[in-house]
């Protein structure tokens, strides 16, 4: 299966795809832990892309669509994969579609994690990643509803909603239930 989960920082998304995708036996592919990598080992696009981490910012679109790009070549992902933190705009979305295009296929579910904004600001305040600061969220948050909420509308035909306000179990055994496994 070919699956991008969406949902505002702080949803759980990370957990439920390292979950979901030891279940189906897919990788994970999170474009945050992949910038993340990149930072740490100091290569020359973890030193282009932390500025925008630390901040909050999304990353410019030429530099995560070929991170992307080149991360679905990896032949773990050639029968499916969970996409976490990619697409967060429509023009990602866009290239995502030629993507797959190009490899003759297309996405088989998108899966909305949601949460309320109070609940998130309580979850990502105790979480202690380096860029949880609060303005930092809060930015994480704007840039959540100006760059990426409009996917929930251009994706509205593959669209699966999840309450993500639960048990990791409970929320997991949602997760399932919508995509019919
Ligand atoms: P995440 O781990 O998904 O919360 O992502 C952490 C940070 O990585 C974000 O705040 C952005 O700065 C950057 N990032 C992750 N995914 C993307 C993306 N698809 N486009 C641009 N920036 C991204």
């Amino acid at each position: 299966m070919r699956i991008v989960l969406l949902g505002p920082p702080g949803a759980g998304k990370g957990t439920q795809a390292q979950k979901l995708a030891e279940k189906l036996g897919i990788p994970h592919i999170s474009t945050g832990d992949l910038f993340r990598d990149n930072i740490n080992r100091a290569t020359e696009l973890g030193l282009e892309a932390k500025k925008y981490l630390d901040s909050g910012d999304l990353v410019p679109a030429t530099l995560t669509n070929r991170l992307v790009d080149d991360r679905l070549n990896d032949a773990d992902a050639a029968e499916g994969f969970i996409l976490d933190g990619f697409p967060r705009s429509v023009e990602q979305a866009e290239a995502l579609k030629d993507m797959l295009a190009a490899r003759n296929t297309t996405l088989d579910a998108v899966l909305e994690f949601r949460v309320s904004e109070q609940e998130l600001l309580d979850r990502l305040k105790s979480r202690g990643r380096a860029d949880d600061t609060e303005d930092v969220i809060l930015n994480r948050m704007k840039v959540y509803r100006d760059e990426t909420a409009p996917l929930l509308d251009y994706y509205q035909a593959e669209l699966k909603t999840v309450d993500a306000i639960g048990s990791l179990d409970e929320v997991f055994a949602r997760a399932l239930q919508v995509l019919g496994r």
